[in-house]
Protein backbone atom coordinates (compact mmCIF):
# COMPACT_ATOMS: atom_id res chain seq x y z
CA UNK A 1 0.00 0.00 0.00
CA UNK A 2 2.65 2.32 1.21
CA UNK A 3 4.68 1.09 -2.11
CA UNK A 4 2.00 2.68 -4.22
CA UNK A 5 1.49 5.73 -2.44
CA UNK A 6 5.32 6.62 -3.14
CA UNK A 7 5.07 5.08 -6.99
CA UNK A 8 2.59 8.22 -7.12
CA UNK A 9 4.65 10.68 -5.45
CA UNK A 10 7.39 9.65 -8.25
CA UNK A 11 4.83 10.15 -11.21
CA UNK A 12 3.55 13.25 -10.13
CA UNK A 13 7.24 14.29 -9.26
CA UNK A 14 8.02 13.20 -13.29
CA UNK A 15 5.35 15.69 -14.47
CA UNK A 16 7.57 18.98 -13.11
CA UNK A 17 11.20 17.93 -14.95
CA UNK A 18 14.11 19.86 -13.03
CA UNK A 19 18.00 20.12 -13.53
CA UNK A 20 19.39 20.52 -10.02
CA UNK A 21 22.99 21.00 -8.97
CA UNK A 22 24.49 17.99 -6.98
CA UNK A 23 25.01 19.26 -3.85
CA UNK A 24 28.11 16.93 -3.15
CA UNK A 25 29.50 16.80 -6.65
CA UNK A 26 28.37 20.33 -7.58
CA UNK A 27 27.77 18.95 -11.01
CA UNK A 28 24.07 19.60 -12.69
CA UNK A 29 22.03 16.01 -12.72
CA UNK A 30 18.58 15.35 -13.81
CA UNK A 31 16.62 14.98 -10.37
CA UNK A 32 12.82 14.46 -10.87
CA UNK A 33 12.12 14.98 -7.35
CA UNK A 34 12.81 18.26 -5.31
CA UNK A 35 14.32 18.44 -2.03
CA UNK A 36 10.64 18.44 -0.51
CA UNK A 37 9.22 15.72 -2.33
CA UNK A 38 12.47 13.84 -0.74
CA UNK A 39 12.41 14.44 2.31
CA UNK A 40 8.26 13.24 2.33
CA UNK A 41 9.31 10.22 0.46
CA UNK A 42 11.86 9.31 2.68
CA UNK A 43 9.67 9.55 5.95
CA UNK A 44 6.87 7.35 3.94
CA UNK A 45 9.38 5.16 3.65
CA UNK A 46 11.22 4.90 6.92
CA UNK A 47 7.90 4.53 8.93
CA UNK A 48 6.94 1.45 7.37
CA UNK A 49 10.40 0.07 7.80
CA UNK A 50 10.23 0.96 11.57
CA UNK A 51 6.63 -0.71 11.94
CA UNK A 52 7.75 -3.90 9.69
CA UNK A 53 11.25 -4.62 11.96
CA UNK A 54 10.37 -2.32 15.02
CA UNK A 55 12.95 0.22 17.13
CA UNK A 56 15.34 -1.23 19.48
CA UNK A 57 16.63 0.56 22.40
CA UNK A 58 18.30 -0.28 25.74
CA UNK A 59 19.22 2.04 28.06
CA UNK A 60 20.65 4.93 26.24
CA UNK A 61 21.20 3.32 22.91
CA UNK A 62 18.54 4.96 20.77
CA UNK A 63 19.49 8.48 21.77
CA UNK A 64 23.75 7.92 22.09
CA UNK A 65 23.89 6.35 17.85
CA UNK A 66 21.11 9.47 17.22
CA UNK A 67 23.97 11.43 18.76
CA UNK A 68 26.64 10.01 16.94
CA UNK A 69 24.92 10.21 13.61
CA UNK A 70 23.60 13.91 14.27
CA UNK A 71 27.35 14.92 14.86
CA UNK A 72 28.36 13.71 11.31
CA UNK A 73 25.33 14.98 9.75
CA UNK A 74 26.33 18.33 11.23
CA UNK A 75 29.13 18.67 8.81
CA UNK A 76 27.69 17.88 5.66
CA UNK A 77 26.87 19.89 2.77
CA UNK A 78 23.27 19.27 3.38
CA UNK A 79 23.11 19.68 7.21
CA UNK A 80 19.66 21.01 7.93
CA UNK A 81 18.05 18.17 6.40
CA UNK A 82 15.41 16.11 9.33
CA UNK A 83 18.21 13.71 10.00
CA UNK A 84 17.31 10.97 12.34
CA UNK A 85 19.39 8.00 13.23
CA UNK A 86 17.72 5.02 14.41
CA UNK A 87 18.70 1.28 15.72
CA UNK A 88 16.16 -1.40 14.04
CA UNK A 89 15.51 -4.54 15.58
CA UNK A 90 16.96 -7.05 13.05
CA UNK A 91 19.37 -9.49 13.86
CA UNK A 92 21.00 -9.47 10.17
CA UNK A 93 23.84 -7.19 10.05
CA UNK A 94 22.61 -4.06 8.03
CA UNK A 95 22.53 -0.30 7.68
CA UNK A 96 20.08 1.46 5.26
CA UNK A 97 19.21 5.16 4.42
CA UNK A 98 16.06 6.80 3.23
CA UNK A 99 16.24 10.19 0.71
CA UNK A 100 15.86 12.86 3.21
CA UNK A 101 17.93 11.79 6.30
CA UNK A 102 16.62 8.39 7.86
CA UNK A 103 19.28 6.39 8.41
CA UNK A 104 18.71 3.39 10.29
CA UNK A 105 21.61 0.44 11.76
CA UNK A 106 20.29 -2.69 12.77
CA UNK A 107 20.48 -4.23 16.54
CA UNK A 108 22.92 -6.86 14.46
CA UNK A 109 25.43 -4.63 13.37
CA UNK A 110 25.28 -2.13 16.20
CA UNK A 111 26.14 -5.28 18.11
CA UNK A 112 28.95 -6.75 15.98
CA UNK A 113 30.59 -2.70 15.71
CA UNK A 114 33.53 -2.80 17.81
CA UNK A 115 33.56 1.15 18.15
CA UNK A 116 32.30 4.35 18.05
CA UNK A 117 34.33 5.09 15.02
CA UNK A 118 33.37 2.13 13.54
CA UNK A 119 29.84 2.95 13.53
CA UNK A 120 30.49 5.77 12.42
CA UNK A 121 32.01 4.69 9.85
CA UNK A 122 28.74 2.79 8.85
CA UNK A 123 26.78 5.76 9.31
CA UNK A 124 29.08 8.08 7.13
CA UNK A 125 28.52 5.93 4.22
CA UNK A 126 24.70 5.58 4.68
CA UNK A 127 25.10 9.27 5.40
CA UNK A 128 26.93 9.76 1.81
CA UNK A 129 23.99 8.11 0.07
CA UNK A 130 21.88 10.66 0.95
CA UNK A 131 23.92 14.02 0.82
CA UNK A 132 25.06 13.05 -2.73
CA UNK A 133 21.29 12.22 -3.36
CA UNK A 134 21.83 8.76 -4.54
CA UNK A 135 18.56 7.01 -4.44
CA UNK A 136 16.37 10.58 -5.98
CA UNK A 137 18.78 10.00 -8.95
CA UNK A 138 18.16 6.32 -9.11
CA UNK A 139 14.18 6.79 -8.59
CA UNK A 140 14.92 9.45 -11.64
CA UNK A 141 15.98 7.15 -13.83
CA UNK A 142 14.13 4.28 -12.99
CA UNK A 143 10.56 6.73 -13.46
CA UNK A 144 11.89 7.46 -17.08
CA UNK A 145 12.58 3.90 -17.95
CA UNK A 146 9.67 2.38 -16.34
CA UNK A 147 6.93 5.06 -15.56
CA UNK A 148 4.48 2.96 -17.81
CA UNK A 149 5.01 -0.04 -15.73
CA UNK A 150 4.27 1.28 -13.04
CA UNK A 151 1.63 3.21 -14.08
CA UNK A 152 0.20 -0.31 -14.78
CA UNK A 153 0.89 -1.74 -11.02
CA UNK A 154 -0.89 1.22 -9.26
CA UNK A 155 -3.94 0.61 -11.30
CA UNK A 156 -4.24 -2.66 -10.97
CA UNK A 157 -5.52 -4.15 -7.01
CA UNK A 158 -3.07 -5.84 -5.12
CA UNK A 159 -3.58 -8.88 -3.13
CA UNK A 160 -1.44 -6.82 -0.63
CA UNK A 161 -4.92 -5.08 -0.06
CA UNK A 162 -5.82 -8.60 1.25
CA UNK A 163 -2.91 -8.73 3.90
CA UNK A 164 -0.46 -10.23 1.43
CA UNK A 165 2.98 -11.06 3.78
CA UNK A 166 4.38 -7.99 5.23
CA UNK A 167 7.28 -7.48 3.00
CA UNK A 168 9.57 -4.58 3.96
CA UNK A 169 8.11 -4.24 0.54
CA UNK A 170 9.83 -0.42 -0.15
CA UNK A 171 10.49 0.52 -3.56
CA UNK A 172 13.08 3.00 -1.81
CA UNK A 173 14.56 0.21 -0.45
CA UNK A 174 14.38 -1.95 -3.72
CA UNK A 175 16.50 0.41 -5.35
CA UNK A 176 20.34 -0.60 -6.20
CA UNK A 177 23.07 1.61 -5.48
CA UNK A 178 25.54 1.65 -8.26
CA UNK A 179 29.49 0.13 -7.77
CA UNK A 180 29.56 4.02 -8.67
CA UNK A 181 27.47 5.42 -6.04
CA UNK A 182 28.76 3.20 -3.23
CA UNK A 183 32.55 4.12 -3.76
CA UNK A 184 31.58 7.76 -3.51
CA UNK A 185 29.27 6.85 -0.42
CA UNK A 186 32.79 5.11 1.23
CA UNK A 187 34.92 8.47 0.30
CA UNK A 188 32.21 10.67 1.36
CA UNK A 189 31.80 8.92 4.92
CA UNK A 190 35.40 8.62 5.36
CA UNK A 191 35.39 12.17 5.12
CA UNK A 192 32.85 13.05 7.44
CA UNK A 193 34.71 10.57 9.69
CA UNK A 194 37.66 12.34 9.88
CA UNK A 195 36.56 15.36 9.70
CA UNK A 196 34.68 15.18 13.20
CA UNK A 197 38.00 13.33 14.37
CA UNK A 198 37.34 9.65 14.48
CA UNK A 199 40.78 7.43 13.07
CA UNK A 200 40.19 6.35 9.79
CA UNK A 201 41.44 2.93 10.24
CA UNK A 202 37.66 2.33 11.61
CA UNK A 203 36.61 2.36 7.99
CA UNK A 204 39.01 -0.28 7.25
CA UNK A 205 37.96 -2.18 10.29
CA UNK A 206 34.46 -2.60 9.80
CA UNK A 207 34.66 -3.31 6.01
CA UNK A 208 36.90 -6.40 7.64
CA UNK A 209 34.26 -6.88 10.02
CA UNK A 210 31.74 -7.13 7.03
CA UNK A 211 33.63 -9.47 5.01
CA UNK A 212 33.56 -11.77 8.25
CA UNK A 213 30.39 -11.55 8.08
CA UNK A 214 29.90 -12.19 4.57
CA UNK A 215 31.57 -15.76 5.30
CA UNK A 216 29.43 -16.75 7.56
CA UNK A 217 26.00 -16.55 8.76
CA UNK A 218 26.67 -15.57 12.26
CA UNK A 219 24.88 -12.89 13.92
CA UNK A 220 21.13 -12.99 12.00
CA UNK A 221 20.87 -14.09 8.69
CA UNK A 222 22.61 -13.23 5.91
CA UNK A 223 23.09 -10.05 5.27
CA UNK A 224 21.60 -8.03 2.82
CA UNK A 225 23.93 -5.16 2.39
CA UNK A 226 26.13 -7.08 1.12
CA UNK A 227 24.40 -7.96 -1.55
CA UNK A 228 23.32 -4.05 -2.60
CA UNK A 229 27.27 -3.06 -2.11
CA UNK A 230 30.22 -3.93 -3.96
CA UNK A 231 32.51 -7.14 -2.05
CA UNK A 232 33.90 -6.02 1.49
CA UNK A 233 37.18 -7.47 -0.46
CA UNK A 234 37.44 -4.60 -3.06
CA UNK A 235 35.85 -2.06 -0.63
CA UNK A 236 38.60 -2.60 1.94
CA UNK A 237 41.43 -2.53 -0.97
CA UNK A 238 40.04 0.52 -2.00
CA UNK A 239 39.60 2.17 1.17
CA UNK A 240 43.33 0.77 2.07
CA UNK A 241 44.29 2.71 -1.06
CA UNK A 242 42.30 6.01 -0.33
CA UNK A 243 43.84 5.90 3.63
CA UNK A 244 47.08 4.60 1.98
CA UNK A 245 49.86 5.39 5.08
CA UNK A 246 48.20 8.30 6.40
CA UNK A 247 47.64 7.26 10.04
CA UNK A 248 45.41 10.08 10.88
CA UNK A 249 44.70 9.56 14.95
CA UNK A 250 41.81 11.77 15.09
CA UNK A 251 41.49 13.81 18.49
CA UNK A 252 38.00 11.85 19.29
CA UNK A 253 39.64 8.76 18.93
CA UNK A 254 38.40 5.12 18.35
CA UNK A 255 36.03 5.23 21.81
CA UNK A 256 36.14 1.05 22.08
CA UNK A 257 34.94 1.20 25.84
CA UNK A 258 32.80 3.80 25.30
CA UNK A 259 30.99 1.86 23.09
CA UNK A 260 31.08 -1.61 24.18
CA UNK A 261 29.53 -0.17 28.33
CA UNK A 262 26.78 1.49 25.49
CA UNK A 263 26.25 -2.22 24.02
CA UNK A 264 25.73 -4.09 27.11
CA UNK A 265 23.34 -6.39 27.84
CA UNK A 266 21.93 -5.91 24.18
CA UNK A 267 20.12 -8.41 22.68
CA UNK A 268 22.30 -10.87 20.66
CA UNK A 269 20.88 -12.78 17.43
CA UNK A 270 17.70 -13.48 16.69
CA UNK A 271 15.20 -12.16 19.33
CA UNK A 272 13.20 -15.41 20.06
CA UNK A 273 10.58 -13.52 22.47
CA UNK A 274 9.08 -12.55 18.98
CA UNK A 275 8.61 -15.57 17.64
CA UNK A 276 10.61 -18.40 15.93
CA UNK A 277 10.23 -21.79 14.08
CA UNK A 278 10.75 -25.15 14.94
CA UNK A 279 10.05 -26.87 11.99
CA UNK A 280 6.66 -26.15 10.91
CA UNK A 281 5.71 -25.00 14.09
CA UNK A 282 6.16 -21.09 14.97
CA UNK A 283 5.99 -20.43 18.77
CA UNK A 284 5.06 -16.60 19.76
CA UNK A 285 6.08 -16.47 23.23
CA UNK A 286 5.15 -12.97 23.78
CA UNK A 287 1.61 -13.20 21.92
CA UNK A 288 1.52 -16.74 23.59
CA UNK A 289 0.12 -18.16 20.50
CA UNK A 290 1.36 -21.38 18.29
CA UNK A 291 0.64 -22.40 14.28
CA UNK A 292 1.27 -24.42 12.27
CA UNK A 293 2.54 -23.83 8.73
CA UNK A 294 2.42 -26.03 5.68
CA UNK A 295 5.90 -28.28 5.47
CA UNK A 296 8.30 -27.17 3.19
CA UNK A 297 6.71 -23.34 2.83
CA UNK A 298 9.01 -20.38 2.91
CA UNK A 299 7.99 -18.61 6.23
CA UNK A 300 8.42 -14.82 7.18
CA UNK A 301 8.17 -13.17 10.88
CA UNK A 302 7.88 -9.15 11.02
CA UNK A 303 6.38 -7.34 13.62
CA UNK A 304 2.65 -6.77 11.97
CA UNK A 305 2.86 -10.30 10.83
CA UNK A 306 3.91 -13.86 10.52
CA UNK A 307 3.52 -15.76 7.43
CA UNK A 308 4.18 -18.78 5.13
CA UNK A 309 4.32 -19.07 1.26
CA UNK A 310 3.90 -22.08 -1.28
CA UNK A 311 6.86 -22.66 -3.04
CA UNK A 312 5.15 -21.62 -6.30
CA UNK A 313 4.19 -18.29 -4.39
CA UNK A 314 0.88 -19.41 -5.31
CA UNK A 315 -0.85 -19.93 -1.74
CA UNK A 316 -0.35 -18.27 1.38
CA UNK A 317 -0.94 -18.40 5.01
CA UNK A 318 -0.55 -15.23 7.62
CA UNK A 319 -1.18 -13.91 11.09
CA UNK A 320 -1.58 -10.71 12.15
CA UNK A 321 -2.99 -8.38 14.93
CA UNK A 322 -6.90 -7.42 13.48
CA UNK A 323 -8.39 -3.90 14.40
CA UNK A 324 -11.73 -4.34 16.27
CA UNK A 325 -13.08 -4.93 19.45
CA UNK A 326 -14.46 -8.42 19.23
CA UNK A 327 -13.74 -11.35 16.58
CA UNK A 328 -17.42 -10.31 14.98
CA UNK A 329 -16.29 -6.92 14.27
CA UNK A 330 -13.69 -7.43 12.67
CA UNK A 331 -14.70 -9.97 10.66
CA UNK A 332 -17.49 -7.22 9.60
CA UNK A 333 -14.69 -4.77 8.61
CA UNK A 334 -13.15 -7.58 6.65
CA UNK A 335 -16.00 -7.94 4.43
CA UNK A 336 -17.18 -4.67 4.04
CA UNK A 337 -14.11 -4.28 1.84
CA UNK A 338 -14.93 -3.88 -1.80
CA UNK A 339 -14.69 -7.04 -4.08
CA UNK A 340 -14.24 -9.71 -1.11
CA UNK A 341 -17.63 -12.10 -1.36
CA UNK A 342 -18.71 -14.37 1.64
CA UNK A 343 -18.67 -18.01 1.59
CA UNK A 344 -20.22 -20.72 3.81
CA UNK A 345 -19.48 -20.02 7.84
CA UNK A 346 -16.22 -22.13 9.18
CA UNK A 347 -16.04 -22.37 12.65
CA UNK A 348 -16.43 -20.44 15.84
CA UNK A 349 -13.74 -21.69 17.85
CA UNK A 350 -10.37 -23.22 17.25
CA UNK A 351 -8.74 -24.82 19.56
CA UNK A 352 -10.89 -23.30 22.60
CA UNK A 353 -10.10 -19.63 21.08
CA UNK A 354 -14.18 -18.24 20.35
CA UNK A 355 -13.69 -16.82 16.81
CA UNK A 356 -15.66 -15.56 13.77
CA UNK A 357 -14.28 -17.48 10.37
CA UNK A 358 -15.38 -18.16 6.89
CA UNK A 359 -14.37 -18.79 3.71
CA UNK A 360 -14.63 -15.93 1.12
CA UNK A 361 -13.85 -14.89 -2.46
CA UNK A 362 -12.13 -11.71 -3.53
CA UNK A 363 -11.32 -9.73 -7.18
CA UNK A 364 -6.98 -9.23 -7.11
CA UNK A 365 -7.21 -7.54 -10.60
CA UNK A 366 -7.67 -10.44 -13.05
CA UNK A 367 -7.00 -12.96 -10.43
CA UNK A 368 -9.95 -14.69 -8.79
CA UNK A 369 -8.87 -15.98 -5.77
CA UNK A 370 -10.41 -17.90 -2.70
CA UNK A 371 -9.60 -18.01 1.12
CA UNK A 372 -10.15 -18.35 4.13
CA UNK A 373 -10.59 -16.43 6.33
CA UNK A 374 -10.85 -16.88 10.69
CA UNK A 375 -10.56 -13.68 13.55
CA UNK A 376 -9.65 -15.26 16.68
CA UNK A 377 -9.91 -13.80 19.88
CA UNK A 378 -6.68 -14.11 22.02
CA UNK A 379 -5.88 -12.04 25.31
CA UNK A 380 -6.97 -9.06 24.54
CA UNK A 381 -6.51 -8.63 21.14
CA UNK A 382 -7.95 -10.02 17.76
CA UNK A 383 -5.72 -11.98 15.65
CA UNK A 384 -6.54 -12.47 11.58
CA UNK A 385 -5.84 -15.36 10.37
CA UNK A 386 -6.01 -15.65 6.58
CA UNK A 387 -5.01 -18.00 3.45
CA UNK A 388 -5.99 -18.18 0.39
CA UNK A 389 -5.10 -19.02 -3.46
CA UNK A 390 -5.73 -18.67 -6.48
CA UNK A 391 -9.38 -19.75 -7.07
CA UNK A 392 -8.33 -22.88 -9.57
CA UNK A 393 -5.60 -23.68 -6.92
CA UNK A 394 -8.15 -24.10 -3.81
CA UNK A 395 -8.90 -27.99 -4.64
CA UNK A 396 -4.84 -28.48 -4.48
CA UNK A 397 -4.04 -25.98 -1.50
CA UNK A 398 -7.47 -26.09 0.29
CA UNK A 399 -6.73 -28.77 3.46
CA UNK A 400 -3.62 -27.69 3.81
CA UNK A 401 -4.45 -24.01 4.52
CA UNK A 402 -7.76 -25.60 6.68
CA UNK A 403 -5.22 -27.50 8.60
CA UNK A 404 -2.62 -24.39 8.78
CA UNK A 405 -5.50 -22.22 10.67
CA UNK A 406 -7.26 -25.17 12.39
CA UNK A 407 -3.58 -25.91 14.30
CA UNK A 408 -3.97 -22.37 16.08
CA UNK A 409 -3.25 -22.62 19.81
CA UNK A 410 -2.55 -20.22 22.64
CA UNK A 411 0.97 -21.58 23.31
CA UNK A 412 1.02 -23.18 27.16
CA UNK A 413 4.45 -25.21 27.40
CA UNK A 414 6.18 -23.22 29.77
CA UNK A 415 9.77 -24.21 27.88
CA UNK A 416 8.95 -21.86 25.07
CA UNK A 417 6.46 -19.35 27.07
CA UNK A 418 9.65 -18.12 29.20
CA UNK A 419 12.19 -18.57 26.58
CA UNK A 420 14.82 -15.89 26.85
CA UNK A 421 16.99 -14.30 23.95
CA UNK A 422 21.11 -14.77 24.04
CA UNK A 423 22.76 -11.15 25.24
CA UNK A 424 25.60 -9.31 25.08
CA UNK A 425 27.79 -9.02 27.92
CA UNK A 426 30.56 -7.21 28.39
CA UNK A 427 33.53 -7.75 30.35
CA UNK A 428 36.59 -6.07 31.58
CA UNK A 429 39.77 -7.94 30.24
CA UNK A 430 42.81 -7.26 32.23
CA UNK A 431 46.19 -8.77 30.45
CA UNK A 432 46.37 -10.04 27.09
CA UNK A 433 44.00 -13.05 26.65
CA UNK A 434 43.54 -15.39 23.50
CA UNK A 435 40.27 -15.79 22.12
CA UNK A 436 40.20 -19.86 23.39
CA UNK A 437 41.26 -18.66 27.22
CA UNK A 438 38.59 -16.05 26.89
CA UNK A 439 36.24 -18.71 25.64
CA UNK A 440 37.40 -20.75 28.85
CA UNK A 441 37.08 -18.16 31.43
CA UNK A 442 33.23 -16.90 30.26
CA UNK A 443 31.30 -19.71 29.31
CA UNK A 444 28.83 -18.71 26.01
CA UNK A 445 26.68 -20.27 23.78
CA UNK A 446 28.92 -18.79 21.27
CA UNK A 447 31.99 -20.38 19.74
CA UNK A 448 35.96 -19.30 19.59
CA UNK A 449 34.92 -18.02 15.88
CA UNK A 450 32.15 -16.03 16.53
CA UNK A 451 33.59 -14.85 19.84
CA UNK A 452 36.65 -13.28 17.52
CA UNK A 453 34.18 -11.93 15.34
CA UNK A 454 32.20 -9.92 17.67
CA UNK A 455 35.35 -8.55 18.98
CA UNK A 456 37.14 -7.64 15.65
CA UNK A 457 40.37 -10.00 16.48
CA UNK A 458 41.28 -12.89 14.75
CA UNK A 459 40.37 -16.44 15.85
CA UNK A 460 44.02 -17.46 16.73
CA UNK A 461 44.58 -14.23 18.27
CA UNK A 462 44.17 -12.44 21.30
CA UNK A 463 42.27 -9.53 22.90
CA UNK A 464 44.21 -7.06 24.48
CA UNK A 465 44.53 -6.47 27.97
CA UNK A 466 43.64 -3.36 29.70
CA UNK A 467 40.22 -3.08 27.53
CA UNK A 468 36.77 -4.03 27.27
CA UNK A 469 35.37 -7.36 25.39
CA UNK A 470 32.67 -8.87 24.78
CA UNK A 471 31.05 -12.26 25.15
CA UNK A 472 27.50 -13.80 24.98
CA UNK A 473 25.53 -15.18 27.37
CA UNK A 474 22.42 -17.54 27.14
CA UNK A 475 20.70 -20.58 27.38
CA UNK A 476 21.87 -23.56 24.92
CA UNK A 477 18.55 -24.26 23.54
CA UNK A 478 17.71 -20.51 22.75
CA UNK A 479 21.32 -20.47 20.89
CA UNK A 480 20.72 -23.77 18.67
CA UNK A 481 17.13 -21.93 17.66
CA UNK A 482 19.32 -18.75 16.64
CA UNK A 483 21.20 -20.81 14.87
CA UNK A 484 18.46 -22.78 13.21
CA UNK A 485 17.05 -19.56 11.83
CA UNK A 486 20.35 -18.34 10.51
CA UNK A 487 20.42 -21.08 8.40
CA UNK A 488 16.46 -20.46 7.07
ZN1 LIG B 1 26.01 1.79 0.36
Amino acid sequence: MQTRILLSIVLVAALACACVTNPVTGKRQLVLISEQQEIAMGRQGAEEASAALGVYDHGGLGAYVNSVGQRLAAITERPSLPWSFQVVDDAAVNAFAFPGGAIFVTRGLVTHVNSEAELAAVIGHEIGHVTARHSVSQMSKQTLATAGLQLGMILRPKLRDLGQIGQVGLALLMLKYSRDDENQADELGLRYMQHVGYPERAMADVMRMLERVSGTSSGGRLPDWLSTHPSPESRLRRIRGEIGDRTVAGRLGIRHDVYLRKIDGMVYGADVRQGFFKGRTFYHPDMAFRIDFPAGWATSNTRPAVGAQSPNQDAVVMVAVAGGRSPADAAQTFFTQSGVQRGRSWRDDINGAPAVSREFAAAAGEVQISGLVAFVKHGNSVLRLLAYTATPRWSQYGSALEGSIGSFARLTDRRYLSVQPMRLKVTNVAGATSIDQFARRQPSPLDARELALINGVEETGALPGGQLAKTVVGDEVVAEIVRALQVK
